[in-house]
C-alpha cells in the first residue's frame, strides 16, 4: 500500500511522493461529488487515489487527494446478466473473496491483487491469456463524478461514447464511484511452473501461448533460462501437494531469498550475472487452486518497473533484441523480464486497443539505477509502436503517445465533455494527455 505521513504521500514502490493540500476520505458518492463540486468552484484540482501501486506519478497531486477506501461495498449482483456492481475503492483482493463467496470470479487478473478495481482499470491493468483482455474490457457500466461534481451513469446504452473511453481513463475522465463488471462462475486453475531455454521457448512461442489458457514467462537476464507459468482451467479438486513446499517456493524463494539476492547484487553489481545463474533453472511444480489464488502473488521485494505492449507477432524478435542489448550495453539486471499476452479490445487508451498484444516488462531492484536500462529497452519497443503501461515507468509525452493510439481523439473528446475545466489534472495527465 501507499502511505500518507505528515502530509506526504508515497507510492508502494517509494519512487513517487506528493504533498496534497488536503486528503479526503468520502464514505458516500454524495460526499465524493461534494468535494469535486467544491474543488471545481474553487478552481483547484482533485485526484483519486487507489492503492498507490502505480510506479508513475499518476495518482500524485498538489491539490485535493481523495482516498477511495471508504467506498468499497458490494452494490448489486445480477446473476442473469452475470454482472456485479461494486464501489470503486474495493481492492481486487477483497473483490475476489467476495465473488468467491458468491460462486463467481473475474475471468482474468494481473499478478497481484492489492490494487483497487478503479485504479486497475484506469491504467489498463492486465494479466495474461491468449483469448482474454485486460480487466477494463470486463467493465459493462461505470458511475462517474464529472469535473463539475455531477454524477453520470455510463454504459453501452447511456452516454456510450463516454463509456467507451472512460473504462481506461488514466485518472482524467472523472472519479469513478461504482463499477459494474462482467463475471464468470468461479473456476479452478492448474498451475504448472517450470524452466525452459529461452531460444526454444521463442521458437515455439505461438504453440505455448495458444496451447494454454494463461501462459507467461520470466526470462532471467544473463542466463539462457526462462521460468514458465502455464495456468489452465480444470475440474480437478484443489491440490497443493505440500503447504510447506508451497510456502517455500512462493514466499521464501520468490520473496525473501530473491530479496537477499537482489540486496547482494545492489551492494556488488558485478556479482549479478553469477547470482542470476543461482536462480532455479530445473524442476517443475504443479498445483490446483481457485483461480484468484493462482493469479495473484505476494510481492514483498520492492522494485520499479516499465512495461510495453507491442503487437504479439513482434514478441520473439523484440525480446531477443533486449537480450542482446543487455549484453552489448553491459547492463547488470537482477530482476527477470516478464512476458505476457492478451487479446485485443476496443477501448481507446487500452494498451491492447485494436491489436493482439505481447507485454514485455523490465524491472530494477529498489535503489539501483534504472534509467539507462529502461531507456535502452524503450528505444527497442519504439520500433514496434510499443505502448507503455499507464501505471509503470516510461518516458513518453502526449505528442508521442497520441501517435500510438488510433482512437486518441475519441478519448480527448470524452475528456472535454467530462472535465472541460481539468479538475482532474495533475503533472502526469498534463505530460501524457496534454492540457
Ligand atoms: C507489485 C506490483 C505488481 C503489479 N502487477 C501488475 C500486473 O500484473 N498487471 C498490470 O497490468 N499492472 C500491474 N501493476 C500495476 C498496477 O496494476 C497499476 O499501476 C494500477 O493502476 C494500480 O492500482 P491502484 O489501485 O494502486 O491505483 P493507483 O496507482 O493509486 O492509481 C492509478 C490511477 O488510477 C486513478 N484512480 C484511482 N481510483 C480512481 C477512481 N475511483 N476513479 C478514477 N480514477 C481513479 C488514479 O488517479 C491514478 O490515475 C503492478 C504494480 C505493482 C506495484
Amino acid at each position: 500500500m501507499s502511505s500518507i505521513r505528515r502530509g506526504v504521500w508515497t507510492n508502494w514502490a517509494g519512487n513517487q511522493t506528493a504533498r496534497p493540500t488536503a486528503v479526503h476520505r468520502p464514505n458516500s458518492e454524495d460526499e465524493l461529488s461534494t468535494i469535486v463540486a467544491w474543488a471545481a468552484q474553487n478552481r483547484t484540482t482533485v485526484k483519486a487515489l487507489g492503492s498507490g501501486h502505480s510506479f508513475t506519478s499518476t495518482s500524485a497531486t498538489t491539490g485535493e487527494m481523495i482516498r477511495m477506501d471508504g467506498l468499497s461495498r458490494l452494490i448489486a449482483v445480477d446473476r442473469q446478466r452475470s454482472t456485479v456492481t461494486v464501489e470503486a475503492g474495493i481492492t481486487i483482493a477483497d473483490l475476489n473473496v467476495l465473488l468467491n463467496g458468491l460462486g463467481l470470479a473475474l475471468p482474468n487478473l494481473g499478478d497481484i491483487a492489492y490494487q483497487t478495481i478503479s485504479g486497475a482499470i484506469a491504467t489498463s491493468t492486465h494479466g495474461t491469456g491468449r483469448n482474454l483482455t485486460g480487466i477494463a474490457a470486463q467493465v459493462v457500466g461505470l458511475r462517474v463524478v464529472a469535473g463539475d461534481g455531477s454524477v453520470l451513469d455510463l454504459s453501452p446504452d447511456h452516454h456510450p461514447t463516454l463509456f467507451h473511453a472512460a473504462r481506461v481513463g488514466v485518472g482524467a475522465l472523472g472519479i469513478v464511484s461504482q463499477v459494474t463488471l462482467r463475471v464468470v462462475p468461479s473456476f479452478r486453475l492448474k498451475a504448472v511452473e517450470g524452466a525452459q531455454r529461452l531460444d526454444d521457448l521463442i521458437e515455439q512461442l505461438d504453440h505455448h501461448v495458444d496451447g494454454n489458457d494463461h501462459f507467461e514467462f520470466f526470462w532471467i537476464p544473463h542466463t539462457k533460462w526462462a521460468l514458465t507459468k502455464r495456468n489452465n482451467r480444470t475440474d480437478d479438486p484443489v491440490s497443493i501437494p505440500s503447504r510447506f513446499k508451497h510456502w517455500y517456493a512462493k514466499t521464501f524463494m520468490e520473496n525473501y531469498a530473491f530479496g537477499a539476492v537482489c540486496r547482494l547484487g545492489r551492494a556488488r553489481p558485478s556479482l549479478i550475472p553469477r547470482l542470476a545463474t543461482a536462480l532455479p533453472s530445473t524442476g517443475q511444480s504443479t498445483i490446483v487452486d481457485e483461480s484468484h489464488r493462482i493469479f495473484a502473488s505476494q510481492r514483498i521485494v520492492k522494485f520499479v518497473e516499465m512495461e510495453y505492449a507491442i503487437p504479439r507477432e513482434a514478441c520473439g524478435e523484440a525480446l531477443q533484441r533486449v537480450r542482446r542489448m543487455i549484453d552489448d550495453r553491459g547492463h547488470l539486471v537482477s530482476f527477470p523480464v516478464e512476458v505476457r499476452f492478451t487479446a485485443p479490445d476496443d477501448i481507446p487508451l487500452s494498451t491492447a486497443s485494436g491489436r493482439p498484444s505481447a507485454y514485455i516488462a523490465v524491472h530494477m531492484y529498489k535503489g539501483m539505477p534504472f534509467e539507462p536500462y529502461f531507456r535502452d529497452v524503450a528505444d527497442i519497443m519504439a520500433d514496434y509502436d510499443g505502448r507503455p503501461h499507464w501505471g509503470k515507468m516510461h518516458f513518453l509525452d502526449d505528442q508521442k503517445l497520441s501517435r500510438l493510439y488510433p482512437q486518441w481523439d475519441a478519448f480527448q473528446q470524452a475528456r472535454q465533455r467530462i472535465d472541460p475545466m481539468r479538475t482532474f489534472a495533475n503533472a502526469y495527465t498534463s505530460k501524457v494527455l496534454g492540457d
